[in-house]
Order: C-alpha cells, then sequence, then structure tokens
C-alpha cells in the first residue's frame, strides 16, 4: 500500500522511555499525528479511556477483528492490542505523517502492508539500566517485571528489522533523534518526486 503521509512506527521493550519519548515527541512537535491504539488491558493509575488506549473487552476486540477495523493487531503480555485503519489510513491520505507505538508483531505486519513505513526501534542503554528503571516506575510487580525482561531480550532481536535505532540515554536527545529521522525521511528523493517534476517543467 502507498502512502502520501509517513508511517513513524515506533517499538521498544516494555521499560525503554517508549512512552515518555513519544509523548515528548508530539508536544513538542505538531506537524504529525499520533493514533491511538485499542487494547484490552486493564487502564494504569492515571490512564484514560480514549486518551492512552481505547480500552475495550476481549470480546469486542474480537469483534473488531472479524470485522476488519484494525492495519495490525497482535498479543502482547496477555492483552490485545491494535491500530485503527480508518484512523490511520485517513490521515496518510490526506498527507499527514503518523506516528504509531506498537510492538516488533505488529511492526512487522505493517513492514508488509505498508513498505515505505518507517521503522524505530528504541533500545535501552544496558539491560542493568532496563531492569532500574522497570523497578523504579513502580508499575509492576516483580512477576511482571521478570516476564518484561525476558520479552525485552526476545525483542531486541527482532531490532535488525527495524529502520533506525535510538539509543535512550536521555529523553530530550532521543525527542531530538526522532525528530531528525523524520526530518530526513521527509526529504527523501522519493518523496519530492512532484517538487522535481514541476521544476523539471520550468514551474
Ligand atoms: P503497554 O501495555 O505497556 O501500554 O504496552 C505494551 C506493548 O503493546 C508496548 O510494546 C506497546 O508498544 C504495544 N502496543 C501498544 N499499542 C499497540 C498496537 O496498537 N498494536 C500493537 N501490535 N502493539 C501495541
Amino acid at each position: 500500500m502507498k502512502t502520501k503521509g509517513i508511517l513513524l512506527v515506533v517499538s521498544a521493550p516494555s521499560g525503554c522511555g517508549k512512552t515518555t519519548i513519544c509523548g515528548g515527541f508530539l508536544n513538542k512537535y505538531k506537524d504529525i499525528s499520533y493514533c491511538i491504539s485499542t487494547t484490552t488491558r486493564t487502564p494504569r493509575a492515571g490512564e484514560k479511556n480514549g486518551v492512552d488506549y481505547f480500552f475495550v473487552p476481549e470480546k469486542f476486540f474480537k469483534s473488531m477483528i472479524k470485522q476488519e477495523k484494525f492495519l495490525e493487531y497482535a498479543k502482547v503480555f496477555n492483552n490485545f492490542y491494535g491500530t485503527s485503519k480508518e484512523a490511520v489510513l485517513k490521515l496518510l491520505d490526506n498527507g499527514n505523517d503518523v506516528l504509531i507505538d506498537i510492538d516488533t508483531q505488529g511492526a512487522r505486519q505493517i513492514r508488509k502492508i505498508v513498505p515505505a513505513s518507517v521503522q524505530v526501534f528504541i533500545m535501552p542503554p544496558s539491560i542493568k539500566i532496563l531492569r532500574e528503571r522497570l523497578t523504579n516506575r513502580g508499575k509492576d510487580s516483580k512477576e511482571v517485571i521478570d516476564l518484561r525482561l525476558s520479552e525485552a531480550k526476545n525483542e531486541l532481536e527482532q531490532s535488525r528489522f527495524y529502520d533506525y535505532i535510538i539509543i535512550n540515554e536521555t529523553v530530550e536527545a532521543s525527542v531530538e533523534q526522532l525528530r531528525s529521522i523524520l526530518i530526513a525521511e521527509r526529504l527523501r528523493e522519493k518523496r519530492k518526486k512532484r517538487v522535481i517534476e514541476k521544476l523539471l517543467e520550468g514551474k
């Protein structure tokens, strides 16, 4: 599928700071849209329906799968997560760039559907730091942290399928690196065909 806007896909193992980086990026730079995912996970403290996710029961999510409402979906940590096909495609068709924050299974599906998508993988500086971040954020039990750490190691292996790697040393630096990726992608020759044609026509 060809798209007018750029589909920026961001993945990272849990605890790598992806949510903070994407949030900081979207707050600072307003020329890209974010698409909220749908999930069957229960909201964490402070999370709001329609802001962080659309929180739905599993039965409802499965009916959405049947109705082909998702561009991609995956089961992550025993919960389903999916990207709205209609919302993303409408924005891209209108020439908007769109950021989606999805896991590696979802990114793999997107690579097939939208080959021109730009895929960014965020890594922790070290596993030690990742463990500390997961523990310090105090959101999950020890069992869940262990599960997330072993899953993180599997996910890190998927990084080779991505176009860009950001090592999250600081949120500020990572936000700027994500910005640089977007700017560079916008300047690609293949995305400037129309401008070049016009110039060649002497316009
Ligand atoms: P969390 O429960 O911590 O918010 O997210 C868990 C994982 O699900 C993260 O890796 C996040 O990127 C991923 N995720 C969030 N939304 C989607 C989605 O729409 N599709 C897929 N495949 N993964 C998602």
